[in-house]
């Protein structure tokens, strides 16, 4: 059998004028800034007109521990937009932006797949409304005023060698992680050890997926750290006088994006940080808005639940004020059976006992949603089409047997309608109220109390072993102020320990917390585990080498 690709989908689609769209959730015209017919900006100031209106319900996508093809976390949070909205609810969706690292690396775009997904996915995949583009012009801005400022002859005395901001490209360029810059000799700037992230590794991204406002976005901007002086103090963004400025870039990218899903439920698309150097959530800003413009939004939070859903809840919410009332683990027959210890080119053949071995790895996080947050939470299993009988069977009557509620979901394969199982499930859930969310940690915990909280409740590790430089910097920045502001772990997501390799539901291991490094305008202190990308290369065959554009300006080779 040969499938549509997403992209061959989404072209065929019937896509409404956004205005209609905008009207379904009762904006109306003027509260609509149009980017072309398909897509619009909604200004953030809409937010004081609902001040004392009630928010929705919110629903959190999570999924268990990803294999490197990803799950359907996206695909199921779009397909059960749909399903809710054909159930008669006034649902909407808030999701991230791709960015263009992996559209033209490995994995593709991000917008979902199928029969489920947002449009037009080309322009949600490529470029967008240029947020990204603007987020990278105020780090970069920020990076030019701290090079000028020595330049000028460094009032502040910032110490060239100990500069952690970073230069930053919406692009998988390793050629850019480490650069000499400022050569050519005085006139030129001060030559030194500079390096690129990638956009959506800043912690522009990050702190403006986290501004509540445009008040806070710029309390946020002028607390960045970015190096120290000579004599170890922190530099702020805000010595700089940089905060501003920066703002300003972002005043347009700071409104939510609205588009819409092949079935035409209102979605926002905005903001789109790593979840592993930062927290891995659409923006604050756009879900608060979907929760005061429909009565149940969908939202996704990356990787697996032991690292998007635990930032979710535990540094989102926290910040944003908000709850969700229910939890959707996605789960795949593929990704349980590549926990069972399957390779990858063999996950299209039925394995009833890697499945049986690749189970505890769901149940863990079924574990931590419904028993140490306190979330009601259903297992969606996203059906792919090599999946066989028996293998949905066993998954379901094992799920059962543990208590748990597992749907099938075939939301890829036929859209909203072969999601309404899950939304009937999802909306009796949060109807039953059994809502006892409570956050893993509390934030007057130290610094390293917090992390091995996780580390033991979350992953399931018998504890954290913290190298000499990481005691020493939570030290330094537990005595800077920093003791009380949550931690976001960053850590492979493949496994629910460090150790990419270790599948399944592991026993009997330690974290090792390798350092930690103060994220101030984004208000977290990050715990590296193991080597953490912030520049991701290009494959050898990327996605790029299949994407092409027609004389007609008609895309293709998205996937
Ligand atoms: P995630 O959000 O978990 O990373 P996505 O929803 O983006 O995952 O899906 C990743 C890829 O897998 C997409 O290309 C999508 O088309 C494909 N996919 C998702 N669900 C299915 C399914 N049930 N059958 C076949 N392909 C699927
Ligand atoms: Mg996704």
């Amino acid at each position: 059998m040969s499938y549509k690709s997403d992209i061959e989908i989404a072209q065929e689609a019937k896509i409404e004028h956004i205005k209609d769209v905008a009207t379904k959730i009762g904006l109306c015209e003027d509260d609509i800034e149009y980017y072309g017919k398909y897509k619009a900006k909604i200004d953030y100031n809409l937010l004081k007109r609902f001040e004392d209106k009630k928010d929705a319900k919110l629903i959190l996508t999570t999924a268990i521990n990803p294999t490197p093809a990803g799950e359907g976390k996206t695909t199921t949070t779009v397909g059960l937009g749909d399903a809710l909205r054909r159930l008669g609810k006034n649902a909407m969706i808030a999701l991230r932006e791709p960015s263009l690292g992996p559209v033209f690396g490995i994995k593709g775009g991000a917008a979902g797949g199928g029969y489920a997904q947002v449009v037009p996915m080309e322009d949600i995949n490529l470029h967008f409304t240029g947020d990204f583009h603007a987020i990278g012009a105020a780090n970069n801005l920020l990076a030019a005023m701290i090079d000028n400022h020595i330049y000028q002859g460094n009032e502040l005395n910032i110490d060239p060698r100990r500069i952690t901001w970073k230069r930053c490209v919406d692009m998988n360029d390793r050629q850019l992680r480490f650069v000499v810059d400022g050569l050519g000799g005085k006139a030129n700037g001060t030559p030194r050890e500079d390096g690129y992230d990638i956009t959506v590794a800043s912690e522009i991204m990050a702190v403006f997926c986290l501004a509540n406002d445009m008040e806070d976005l710029k309390n946020r901007l002028a607390r960045i750290i970015i190096g120290y002086t000579y004599d170890g103090k922190p530099v702020t963004a805000g010595q700089l006088k940089a905060q501003g400025a920066m703002a300003a870039l972002l005043k347009d990218a700071f409104k939510p994006n609205l588009v819409q899903t092949l079935e035409g439920t209102p979605a926002f698309v905005h903001g789109g940080p790593f979840a592993n150097i930062a927290h891995g959530c659409n923006s604050i800003i756009a879900t608060k808005m979907a929760l005061k413009l429909a009565d149940y939004v969908v939202t996704e939070a990356g990787f697996g639940a032991d690292l998007g859903a635990e930032k979710f809840l535990d540094i989102k919410c926290r910040m944003a004020d908000i709850r969700p009332d229910a939890v959707v683990i996605v789960a795949t027959i593929r990704a349980l059976k590549y926990n069972g210890g399957v390779k990858k080119e063999d996950l299209n053949q039925e394995n009833l006992d890697a499945l049986k071995k690749g189970l505890p790895n769901l149940l863990k996080h079924v574990e931590n949603i419904t028993e140490k947050y306190g979330i009601p939470a259903v297992v969606a299993i996203n059906q792919f089409p090599t999946d066989t009988e028996r293998e949905l069977a066993l998954v379901q009557e094992e799920c059962n047997r543990l208590g748990v509620n597992a749907v099938l979901s075939e939301v890829w394969a036929k859209g909203g309608e072969g999601g309404l199982e899950l939304a009937k499930e999802v909306v009796r859930i949060i109807e039953e109220g059994k809502n006892n969310f409570k956050p893993i940690y509390d934030l007057d915990m130290g610094i390293a109390d917090k992390i091995t909280t996780i580390a033991k409740e979350i992953y399931g590790a018998d504890g954290v072993e913290f190298a000499p430089a990481a005691l020493k910097e939570i030290n330094t920045l537990e005595e800077l102020g920093f003791k009380n502001v949550p931690v976001c772990i960053a850590k492979t997501q493949y496994s629910l320990t460090d150790d990419p390799k270790l599948l399944g539901r592991p026993t009997g291991f330690k974290i090792n917390v390798r350092n930690v490094k103060i994220s101030a305008g984004a208000g977290f202190v990050v715990a590296l585990t193991g080597a953490i990308m912030t520049m991701p290369g290009l494959p050898k065959r990327p996605a790029a080498e299949k994407i092409d554009v027609d004389v007609n300006g008609k895309i293709a080779g998205l996937f």
